[in-house]
């Protein structure tokens, strides 16, 4: 347990689904899985209730499979499905070390998991059961990050939370140019004009336009992510 209180009582956090597969090149490395279940697990215990978003590009992303051929809408429902096998990944790890969770689809799959209800993924937050929102938006044409903006406004979050493989949003890439410095703060309007690609366009302006915040850190650590929810620690805020 921390000394000091979380600063906040509900965030979303989103992870890519590459986030999950470590040093391979397709799908999920277990042992990154656990890991990022645990951290998870030391913020619900802290007393935060959180919303998990898991992207699906480990698996199936609907631009790419587009780019070789196939109808957009079609690759990018695959893509929504790979979101699911994501969801229910992380729901196994949480689990097995005793977090309660609950997995809802923007896409119905009743005999896998629950479908997106907005009134009773508030009420299982107010029970601290982590909800994991599957499925994006249900729609193609979007992602996981706009699913990720939308469900924080819908669920009242305090904060969205990207956990990436960069400590933060940088000038340029860090890991080609050695130049490149941290924001430590940065506005939305500045995310978009600078095109900086934190999250896509239309999720950064819907997280302007209900004003709440996104903290980017770096998920790779172990208990970095209980660590900068309590501000300590290396992240860019945009708010
Ligand atoms: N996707 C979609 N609608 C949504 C969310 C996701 O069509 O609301 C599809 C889209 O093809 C996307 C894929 O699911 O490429 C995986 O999501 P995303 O690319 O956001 O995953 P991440 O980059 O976070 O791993």
């Amino acid at each position: 347990m921390p000394d000091a209180p979380p600063r906040y009582k509900r965030v979303l956090l989103k992870v890519s689904g590459e986030a999950l597969m470590g040093d391979q090149s397709f799908g999920i490395d277990t042992g990154v899985l656990d890991r990022t279940a645990e951290d998870i697990a030391e913020v619900v215990k802290s007393g935060v209730e959180l919303c998990l978003v898991i992207g699906g590009g480990n698996i199936f992303r609907g631009v790419s499979l587009a780019g070789r051929g196939m109808e957009r809408a079609q690759a990018d429902y695959m893509g929504m499905l790979a979101t699911v096998m994501n969801a229910l990944a992380m729901q196994g790890a949480l689990e097995k070390i005793g977090v309660y969770t609950r997995v809802q689809s923007a896409i119905p799959m009743e005999a896998v998991c629950e479908p997106y209800i907005r009134r009773r993924a508030l009420r299982h937050l107010e029970k601290g059961r982590v909800v994991i929102f599957a499925a994006g938006v249900g729609a193609p044409f979007f992602t996981t990050d706009t699913g990720a903006a939308l469900r924080s406004a819908e669920m009242g979050c305090d904060a969205l939370f990207k956990g990436t493989s960069v400590d933060g949003v940088y000038t340029a890439d860090p890991k080609k140019d050695p130049a490149a410095e941290r924001y430590e703060t940065l506005s939305y309007q500045e995310v978009l004009a600078k095109d900086l690609r934190v999250m896509d366009a239309s999720a950064t302006s819907m997280m302007r336009d209900n004003q709440i915040p996104i903290v980017v850190f770096s998920i790779r650590e172990r208990g970095n992510f209980l660590k900068v929810l309590n501000g300590e620690g290396v992240y860019t805020t945009i708010a």
